[in-house]
């Protein structure tokens, strides 16, 4: 290619390129791409490494690793590319960042949204792309690892597999080039940390706890949540926070998803076989995006239950906005989980980009309220009509409403008077190991008892609500 892309590619071309439509998210996908530092990363030899296997192993002249700005792509390590930044609309990627899936064209002359790309009708003839989206810590797209090739040729699927693996090990070293250095994953080894991480799972130091979801018109437990720990040989039990983003830099959290999922299946089989109490046990897992995007996610799920001897409908897999960022490529295997009766749960409501889109999008039976809604109960009037107000849509939607992070009894009271039927939090039972849970316990709670917002829900002063709460705090 030649030296400047300037030269060859006239302004007066640049209306010829049809160009991709931002994506969804584009005001915090612009803030994602900013968190990382693009200058620093640029030259690095690890990255440089994978782009240079990307095109080595599919055979390639042109690989690039990018991340795509407002107005610019910048290359971070490129083969075959002789510029560093070339304009947004003329980007090839831009297809693949703003759609956030892959974008594969064995001849761009017979696509309409590249044949009359300058790169494409110049003089350097570019007949072939394959670019899979690479995602920032955020769940959203932040660049692309692409292929191109100056002659018509396939790209089969595996292929664009190795393409995806080499995008997510890319990702996982751009969290050491992010600004906000000591939070999340920034200034860790990511790389060491994931090795380990893959070894933890291997030699069983991953644990799951449970943590009750109470049926405010029964009292009773209805559900446990499980929540994965890591019982560090040094460190001791590490919270999720700690290590899930490093699993999710990388496809571990697909190991680390199926390894919680057949544990707790079988633990909730367990539970509900020992008695009558606990027979109607259901059960949430928490997925990531990644793991939903596994081609083989809907055949381990329903191998989990069938291993457990489980039915579906016992298990709700709670998903976060962040997971559903991926939507274009989770869709499908949402869709044919639920057909198998698996419940669908959307987790954090309220606190990621665009809730009500998602809301109205994918086919959940479930609302979990974030809890930072739950802490304002009481004491701030907005976060009482917010929660309030996804009670309400949830409900006319057909929803069921989980409330998290009810930690006082005043919040419990509230959570009833506005009629969900659902709480969890640490006032009713903190995460803990199965052998700990008691998950025979009944609370004396009942939707529609609660006089006002301020009513104390627990009239029996001698029940669990007092003593968790008390177990909570310590
Ligand atoms: P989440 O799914 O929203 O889980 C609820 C979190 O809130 C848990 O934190 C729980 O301990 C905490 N919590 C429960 N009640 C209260 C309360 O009354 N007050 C307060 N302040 N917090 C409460 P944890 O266990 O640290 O989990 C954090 C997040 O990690 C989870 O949020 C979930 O998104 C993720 N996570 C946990 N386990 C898994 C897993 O197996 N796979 C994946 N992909 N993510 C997981
Ligand atoms: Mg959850
Ligand atoms: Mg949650």
């Amino acid at each position: 290619m030649p030296a400047a892309l300037e030269e060859v590619i006239p302004r007066s071309d640049h209306h010829l390129v049809t160009t991709a439509p931002p994506h969804p998210h584009e005001s915090d996908r612009l803030a994602s791409v900013s968190s990382y530092r693009c200058a620093e990363s640029v030259g690095d030899p690890a990255l440089q490494a994978l782009v240079e296997a990307a095109a080595r192993s599919l055979g390639t002249p042109v690989a690039g690793l990018t991340l795509m700005g407002e107005t610019e792509q910048q290359l971070l390590a490129r083969v075959g590319v002789p510029a560093q930044a070339l304009p947004r609309h003329l980007s090839l990627c831009t297809h693949t960042v703003s759609g956030a899936r892959p974008v594969v064209v064995g001849d761009t002359r017979a696509d309409t949204r590249f044949a009359d790309h300058p790169l494409v009708a110049g003089e350097q003839r570019v007949r072939a792309y394959a670019g899979v989206p690479v995602f920032g810590r955020d769940g959203l797209p932040v660049g692309s690892l692409c292929v191109v090739d100056v002659r018509t040729r396939d790209f089969g699927a595996a292929d664009v597999a190795l393409l995806e693996q080499l995008a997510r090990a890319a990702a996982g070293l751009l969290e050491l080039h992010r600004h906000d250095a000591g939070a999340g994953l920034a200034g860790r080894d990511v790389l060491a940390e994931s090795l380990r991480l893959r070894r933890a799972v291997e030699d069983g130091e991953l644990r799951v706890h449970y943590q009750p979801v109470v049926d405010l018109r029964t009292g009773r437990v209805a559900a446990v949540e499980a929540l994965v720990r890591w019982q560090h040989p040094a460190e001791g039990l590490l919270p999720p926070g700690r290590f899930v983003p490093v699993a999710e830099a990388s496809d571990l959290v697909v190991a680390l998803g199926r390894h919680v999922l057949t544990e707790a299946c079988r633990q909730v089989a367990a539970w509900r076989a020992a008695g009558p109490a606990t027979a109607g046990l259901r059960l949430a897992v928490n997925a990531s995006g990644r793991q939903l995007a596994e081609p083989g996610v809907v055949g381990a799920v329903q191998h989990a239950l069938s291993a457990a001897g489980l039915p579906a409908d016992a298990l709700t897999l709670e998903l976060t906005e962040t997971a559903l960022v991926h939507g274009a490529d989770v869709q499908p295997a949402l869709r044919r989980l639920r057909g198998t009766g698996v419940r669908l749960a959307l987790d954090d409501f309220g606190t990621g980009y665009s809730s009500l889109a998602y809301l109205r999008d994918f086919p959940v039976d479930e609302v979990k309220v974030d809890r930072c809604f739950t802490a304002g109960l009481g004491t701030s009037a907005r976060s009482g009509t917010i929660t309030a107000a996804s009670v309400h849509l949830a409900h006319e939607l057909g929803c069921e409403v989980v409330v998290e992070g009810v930690e006082h009894a005043g919040q419990l009271a509230h959570v009833a008077a506005l009629g969900a039927r659902y709480a969890q939090g640490y006032l009713l039972a903190p995460p803990r190991a199965a052998a700990e849970c008691d998950l025979t316990a009944t609370w004396p709670v009942h939707v529609g008892t609660a006089r006002s917002a301020s009513a104390p829900a627990a009239r029996h002063p001698r029940g669990p609500v007092r003593e968790l709460h008390h177990d909570a705090a310590s």
